[in-house]
């Protein structure tokens, strides 16, 4: 009897992990690979922001710390389903600090102002599980200064994306040593403004999901905003047949990083 119960139990546990996620959801979404959409720039009330959040699938949104919407972005972004990370303004090669906005990295900074800009960034942000920066093409090559940046990530258990401003990025060696949580850009949508650009890298998008497992692919509210929008709501369902659409902390989960 009690061999018979056992054989039971066995035979439950080993069909109802099959049964309780739908046997034909298991055929249909086998082999599919994973997509992250990144939404960056929200946090100062920008063109398109309202229609990218009720896009119909999960996006992870970058929002600005320290600008008029960023708590109301955060907050919507948060009850819409979608993930929420920083978007820490750092200083580019080339441009003017005026366009980073407030609370930036900036390459005179003390260490120990570094650290109170990251952490009061990640405070600032509501329900934020991540960190990726805004411009910084002269930042995210300096040692000293990513070293403090990603510190304060590990420390507070957020994820790393490096948006790949440019190409000497110290932030791959860092996080490594740190153990921390880091994923990379593959494609930018709106990198040209113009519709026919994002279309185009929709579909160029699409092509790779035939060949790559995982993909991350960031586009922007603002300027690009309404057009990003407009391909986004063309493309989405045909995105969501294609992959699964998932937030990046989901891409993390199981790479060699949390092993
Ligand atoms: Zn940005």
């Amino acid at each position: 009897m009690k061999r018979l119960l056992f054989i039971s139990l066995l035979v439950h546990i080993m069909l109802f992990p099959l049964m309780s996620k739908g046997s034909f959801a298991q055929v249909d979404e086998g082999g599919k690979p994973s997509l992250s959409i990144v939404i960056d720039d929200l946090g100062n009330h920008m063109n398109g922001t309202e229609d990218i959040l009720n896009l119909q699938a999960k996006l992870t949104v970058a929002i600005m710390p320290f600008m008029p919407s960023t708590t109301a972005d955060a907050n919507a972004a948060f009850e819409k389903g979608h993930e929420v990370i920083v978007h820490m303004p750092m200083e580019p090669k080339v441009g003017k600090k005026s366009w980073l906005g407030p609370g930036a990295i900036t390459a005179d900074l003390s260490d120990e102002e570094i650290r109170k800009r990251v952490e009061d960034a990640i405070e600032n942000v509501p329900h934020a599980v991540g960190m990726n920066h805004h411009m910084g093409s002269k930042i995210t090559e300096d040692k000293r200064i990513m070293q403090i940046v990603l510190e304060v990530c590990a420390e507070r258990g957020l994820y790393y994306l490096d948006s790949k401003t440019t190409g000497k990025s110290v932030i791959p060696e860092i996080a490594e040593e740190l153990h921390l949580p880091y994923l990379e850009n593959n494609l930018f949508f709106d990198d040209t403004y113009s519709v026919s650009h994002i279309e185009k890298q929709t579909q160029r998008l699409e092509n790779r999901l035939k060949t790559e497992n995982r993909l991350i692919a960031i586009g922007h509210v603002g300027v690009s905003g309404p057009m990003m929008v407009t391909v986004l709501n063309r493309h989405i369902e045909h995105l969501k047949e294609k992959a699964h659409i998932i937030p990046l902390s989901e891409q993390i989960e199981g790479s060699e990083w949390l092993r």
